[in-house]
């Protein structure tokens, strides 16, 4: 038995499935998962004693690679003068007037502790600000685990095979409207029905919680558009994209302007950060200025803002998105290629550090009932075939890869390398 198999069997004891996160149960793709006993670099360390080059990035916060030298030491140095205060510090000044530099959407920002927060609060500002129940969102879009958001949602919902949870009383979801991605006449339909009843949508710019699938050209100004027609509040979820498909996320790479954005993973360097803001007409609806309340103990953690604020100053130096861009597109080519070479029909798609393959006869996958048909046997077998070659990518079909400033050419020629052999197998 392999110590991560031990550590599994006695974790399932006392922490429910042996995880505090679905999706790390491996339930996507069967067999036990790797316990990680530390994280350099582009690689990751199991307990025993594998090394493997990873894709999930704790699942995008590690845009720089793990441990990096100056989010370790802003980390240790802020420790130093205490764990928290709940009360203001001159570090969430700097982290907001940062944040509000890199997306110029934003005037405001509110600090919390996780994307399901950030969305979640964006949801009731948008309903407090306009006075209206229904949001709008995408099938296979996943903005954390919130009531309302936790309806035909992607993620660890979709791998479990649970689209809308159990708890989740019908009278919440039946204000959650879903629509198809990338068809904007499913959304103009729903506007129609409903002209003064939806208090915004929320989309995913590029939607990684279905496998990768961006944005097909015109979809997200459209939507900003029927927004527009309809006033209801534009919410655009980068919690995974923000600092990832360019330094000022994904509405900086498709040029679209949302009133609400929310962030995560990478704007906390590791740490459980999660923010939303935008315009300051919105924002000040929000506790204390206005009526929307919203709150929280830890958040603006000062070694959260001391991570963070050391990540977003790595990331604003152009050579990290130009690295990531290039080598994450060789990845995507590499792979289509590969795979080409072995006959296994591939559709592969990416936005700067954000990639997603497919095992699919489609040319494109636009999609969730396209990532729906996809042979996800032939992911798992992939799947198991790679991490015995070293290549940890995430343990679901429905789930994007992320590539980090850490990633060098050598890593990827290797992961290609791999995944060639491993194509080779499945036929
Ligand atoms: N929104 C998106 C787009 C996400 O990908 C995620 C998490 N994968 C969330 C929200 C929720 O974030 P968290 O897990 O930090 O609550």
């Amino acid at each position: 038995m392999s110590r991560s198999e031990q550590l599994f069997s006695q974790a399932q004891q006392t922490i429910p499935g042996g995880v505090n996160s679905p999706v790390r149960a491996f339930n996507g793709v069967g067999g036990t998962p790797l316990f990680i006993e530390r994280a350099e670099g582009a690689r990751i360390y199991d307990v025993d004693g594998n090394s493997y080059i990873d894709y999930v990035g704790s699942w995008g916060p590690m845009i720089l690679g793990h441990n990096h030298p100056a989010i370790h030491q802003a980390v240790v140095d802020a420790a130093a003068k205490g764990l928290s205060f709940g009360a203001p510090t001159a570090s969430e000044i700097a982290m907001a007037d940062l944040v509000c530099k890199l997306v110029p959407s934003m005037d405001q920002v509110r600090m919390v502790n996780s994307g399901t927060e950030a969305t979640m609060s964006a949801i009731r500002l948008a309903r407090g600000y306009t006075g209206r129940d229904k949001i709008l969102k995408f099938e296979g879009c996943y903005h954390g685990h919130a009531d309302s958001l936790l309806v035909k949602a992607g993620s660890g919902a979709l791998t479990l095979g649970q689209p809308s949870s159990p708890g989740i009383p019908a009278d919440f979801a039946q204000h959650t409207l879903t629509a198809t991605y990338n068809d904007l006449a499913s959304v103009e339909a729903l506007f129609a029905a409903y002209p003064e009843d939806i208090a915004c949508i929320i989309v995913e710019p590029v939607a990684g919680n279905m496998n990768c699938i961006p944005p097909l050209p015109g979809f997200l100004q459209g939507l900003r558009d029927i927004c527009d027609k309809y006033q209801a509040v534009f919410i655009i979820d980068e919690v995974m994209t923000g600092f990832r498909v360019a330094l000022g996320g994904a509405q900086a790479y498709y040029e679209v302007t949302p009133d609400l954005t929310c962030l995560g993973k990478v704007i906390g360097g590791g740490m459980p950060v999660g923010a939303f803001g935008g315009s300051k007409k919105i924002m000040d609806k929000l506790a204390p200025v206005g009526p929307v309340y919203q709150a929280g103990t830890l958040s603006g953690n000062p070694i959260a803002m001391a991570a963070g604020l050391a990540a977003l100053n790595a990331i604003k130096d152009p050579a990290v998105h130009q690295h990531l861009n290039q080598i994450t597109e060789r990845l995507a080519q590499g792979l289509k290629q590969a795979a080409e070479r072995q006959g296994i029909p591939l559709a592969v798609n990416q936005v700067g550090a954000m990639l997603g393959f497919f095992f699919t006869e489609a040319e494109q996958v636009t999609n969730f009932a396209q990532a729906c048909a996809c042979d996800s046997e032939r992911f798992k077998r992939f799947f198991h075939l790679m991490l015995e070659e070293g290549i940890y990518l995430a343990p679901s079909a429905f789930e994007a890869s992320f590539t980090s400033f850490a990633h060098s050419e050598a890593d990827i020629d290797a992961t290609l390398a791999a995944a060639e052999r491993c194509f080779a197998k499945l036929k």
